[in-house]
């Protein structure tokens, strides 16, 4: 039974543990992403089929459980952990209805025009290059755009559309039996609304679903990722302070905003509430507060930083070969950036790096000393999307001098 309250939790979540029924007629299994079946006296509901790679882990775990139809599934959204597990259920000759916000469409629309950037972008934030985007999806047979309900086994099934980690969330609410899914809106790290290289993410729509999602006053909530939470006060605690967090972020990116501050001013500038950033379920080990900073400022404005040397600006190979010249040769920014590295100034390091390689290239010592800036922050990164990005620049530089790309020390997901 994974249930706990807040105060209780530890972090990070076992990654997997076997199905079990983790409330009333409700069976979980969890392999990244969690997948509910709950029994209802019409046939099965299934929320959140999965990833394709578990189709049937998830397909003959249902079918230990319970030998009655598969009558509906719903996507909470359509991101690959989450609409593509259906397959095994399918062949095996079921036909269940497919519900999911009528976005969801709109969505694998896009993920077949931008395949092979996904392909890119997954494969770099997960660190493993054998990672291949789907390109067949099973269709939602019944879409909605505010909410729907249905009635299964005599019982009220509510969908209800949101915007936050994507344009095509719902949350399932079940009022009879207080159970409450939330998908991707609770995952148990800080809200991934900021994931530098995805499309737009909404923050002040994550929190206005979860205080939606709050007034329910639910007893059950299932997660998309993570722990469930059982018991109403604990599960307001979860929702509420989770939106209270991202309306920190949201308010002050805003009033800056107003205030007419340069976007790289506020991106430096804003903070997250100090006390909420330790709760167990917010922690930013995923997404990374600065970057939902970056995701609001993109929403709001447009894509200009505030430089105006950075409007119609030269190469970064020819800023850098004249930050070189001007040091006195490549050699020179590598010396600096290994001292500023051996300073712990990792940071800036970081941009000295970037100048000696772009400026020289075929520079050893400058891929050396990228290689080893991007090393030490892979190593300090607790954010995977952060992580993700320093390993690509560090095996980058590892390729350049002739060394094997290091994959990632944990399990990869996706
Ligand atoms: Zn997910």
């Amino acid at each position: 039974m994974v249930t706990t309250t807040p105060e209780r939790a530890e972090v990070p979540p076992p990654l997997s543990v076997p199905p079990h029924e983790v409330a009333p007629d409700l069976l979980m299994h969890r392999s990244f992403v969690n997948t509910y079946a709950l029994r209802t006296g019409d046939g099965l509901l299934l929320v959140d089929p999965g990833l394709l790679r578990n189709a049937r882990s998830v397909h003959a775990a249902v079918r230990a459980w319970s030998p009655a139809p598969l009558h509906t599934a719903v996507y909470t959204h359509g991101h690959v952990d989450h609409a593509f597990g259906l397959s095994a259920f399918l062949e095996a000759g079921e036909r269940p209805q497919v519900v999911a916000q009528e976005r969801c469409v709109q969505r694998f629309h896009r993920y077949r025009l931008t395949h092979g950037l996904n392909n890119h972008i997954n494969r770099r934030q997960f660190g493993n290059p054998a990672i291949t985007f789907p390109e067949q999806f099973v269709w939602p047979t019944l879409t909605f755009r505010e909410s729907l309900v249905q009635h299964l086994g005599g019982q009220e099934v509510q969908y209800h559309a949101a915007k936050g980690e994507t344009d095509d969330h719902c949350f399932v609410w079940i009022p009879a039996r207080g159970y409450l899914f939330t998908g991707d809106l609770i995952v148990w790290v800080a809200p991934n609304c900021g994931n530098p290289q995805k499309v737009q993410r909404y923050p002040l729509e994550w929190a206005e679903a979860l205080e939606r999602m709050a007034a329910l006053d639910a007893e059950w909530l299932f997660p998309g990722h993570g722990y469930v939470v059982r018991g109403r006060e604990a599960v307001q605690t979860v929702l509420t302070e989770t939106a209270r967090y991202l309306r920190v972020i949201v308010e002050q990116v805003l009033a800056r905003m107003n205030a007419g501050e340069t976007p790289e001013a506020i991106f430096h500038a804003v903070q997250p509430d100090p006390v909420l950033a330790t709760r167990p379920y917010l922690r930013a080990r995923y997404d990374h507060p600065k970057f939902i900073v970056r995701n609001l400022l993109r929403l709001w404005g447009g894509w200009w930083d505030g430089n105006a040397a950075h409007l119609l600006p030269a190469t970064w190979e020819a800023q850098a070969r004249e930050i070189a010249a001007l040091a006195g040769g490549a050699a020179a920014v590598v010396a600096r950036g290994r001292r500023l590295l051996a300073a712990g100034d990792v940071k800036l390091a970081t941009h000295l790096a970037e100048w000696a390689t772009r400026a020289e290239p075929k520079d050893a010592e400058a891929q050396r000393l990228k290689r080893d800036v991007y090393a030490r922050r892979l190593e300090e990164a607790e954010a995977l999307m952060a992580q993700g990005i320093f390993r690509a620049a560090m095996n980058d530089a590892r390729g350049a001098l002739g060394e094997a790309p290091l994959p990632p020390a944990g399990p990869v997901t996706l």
